[in-house]
């Protein structure tokens, strides 16, 4: 046995440790930029307690509210500009990934030449000028308060790419799930099924190694056993914290090893219509994403089926792998998630094109079944039009 592992990131894990934010921020300086969504009712009290806190440590506070889901290159460069304005020394993504991705792509362009999309992963590397990042995650899903991964989308060519890079790892992560609590069944059914497919994929990827395959099954047993939990009580502390380490794990599993192919078709997806929120554009293909690869590797297959449903445990492996998608399916529709593309008003006109973005990115060639074009395209029809049993 022989592997790297490399995690920069410092974590601060539990409930109320929000209130260390000031003191972590103070680190880097005394004037920092909040990245945030605009405010909503739902949020304000978690954005009044923030800003607080860094009150409370001294800080001077610029706040660059204008986060969208699936950021874009105007609206980080937007917060770019905000951070030169100001001063700042440091970038807190407080939210989900969009929010902690567009603190990263900030933290890179308001230290760099041109825009956060020149220095995607296969243009030019972000160097040590990038500021340091504090990540402060609000959804348990994309692992990004520990990745190397800031995800953007150029709204001009409906491309979704990601700069990925270890000067953008967040210097410290606060994961607290008393800030999860407030999040409403759609995002956390979403953002649990992205954590997921993020350990799912890592334990395909060729680059996983021990390590990241003992995250990532950890992670995939709390969210099958946690997710229903939280959907049933948001208010579930319990569950929440199970999953924002189910989150964290996932994000280490995925920084060490990489997603594979439904990964690369969620993105295309989230790119050409950024309506569709990333855990959901996953749940879309998954499916038959598992009926495509299952023969290809049996065993992953055949266990994932074992902890989606315990009889499986007296089937052979190939049975339980056969089994699989039907069984990740139940569970799609166990946590209201069993769609399809033209639930979102996607046009099968564009499904030929959304093909060929799908292999864009370098995603798909970790599967261990690698799809053709045409095969590429076979997925989405069949992920087109789905039936929920009554
Ligand atoms: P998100 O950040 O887009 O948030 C979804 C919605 O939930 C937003 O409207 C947000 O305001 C709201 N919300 C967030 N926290 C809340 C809370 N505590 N209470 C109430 N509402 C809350 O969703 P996400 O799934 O966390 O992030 C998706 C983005 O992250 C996508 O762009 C995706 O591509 C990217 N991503 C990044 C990585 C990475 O490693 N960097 C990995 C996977 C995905």
């Amino acid at each position: 046995m022989s592997f790297n592992y490399y995690q920069p990131t410092e974590l601060i894990f539990g409930r109320g440790r929000v209130q260390e934010l000031g003191q972590v921020a103070r680190r880097f300086g005394n004037r920092t930029l909040l990245v945030t969504v605009a405010e909503t009712p739902v949020l304000a009290p978690q954005f009044a307690r923030v800003k607080r806190v860094l009150a409370e440590a001294g800080l001077e506070v610029a706040h660059y509210d204008g986060v969208i889901p699936n950021p874009t290159v105007g609206s980080i460069d937007a917060g770019a500009r905000l951070a030169r304005e100001f001063g700042v020394q440091s970038v807190i993504g407080l939210g989900g990934g969009s929010s902690m991705d567009s603190a990263k792509a900030i933290a890179v362009a308001a230290t760099h030449e041109g825009s956060c999309w020149d220095y995607l992963f296969y243009k030019q590397p972000p160097t040590e000028r990038t500021l340091p990042i504090i990540a402060v995650s609000t959804t348990s899903g994309t692992g990004s308060q520990v990745t190397q991964v800031a995800v953007i989308t150029d709204p001009g060519t409906r491309d979704k790419s990601a700069i990925y890079h270890s000067n953008v790892y967040p210097k410290v992560s606060i994961v607290d799930p008393e800030l999860m609590v407030s999040l409403p069944p759609s995002v956390t059914a979403a953002t649990g099924f992205d954590v997921f497919c993020h350990a799912f994929e890592a334990t395909l990827h060729p680059n996983c190694n021990p390590l990241g395959r003992l995250f990532a099954w950890e992670a995939i047993g709390r969210v099958i056993e946690q997710l229903p939990k939280a959907l049933a009580d948001g208010g579930d502390l319990a569950a929440r914290e199970s999953m924002a380490l189910a989150d964290t794990l996932g994000g280490y599993s995925i920084a060490s090893a990489g997603v594979t192919l439904p990964h690369g078709m969620g993105m295309a997806i989230g790119g050409m219509y950024p309506k569709v929120a990333h855990g959901v554009a996953l749940a879309i293909v998954y499916p038959e994403f598992v009926r495509f690869t299952c023969q290809s590797a049996v065993p992953h297959f055949a266990r994932l089926a074992r902890l989606l449903n315990a009889s499986m445990a007296s089937e052979s492996d190939v049975t339980a792998a056969e089994a699989c998608a039907g069984l990740v399916e139940s569970f799609l529709v166990s946590i209201g998630l069993r769609l399809g593309l033209n639930d979102f008003g996607v046009p099968e006109a564009e499904l030929p094109a959304l093909a060929k973005q799908c292999m864009v990115l370098p995603d798909y060639e970790g599967n261990p079944r690698v799809a053709t074009l045409s095969e590429m395209e076979s997925l989405l029809r069949a992920s087109y039009s789905v039936s929920v049993p009554a």
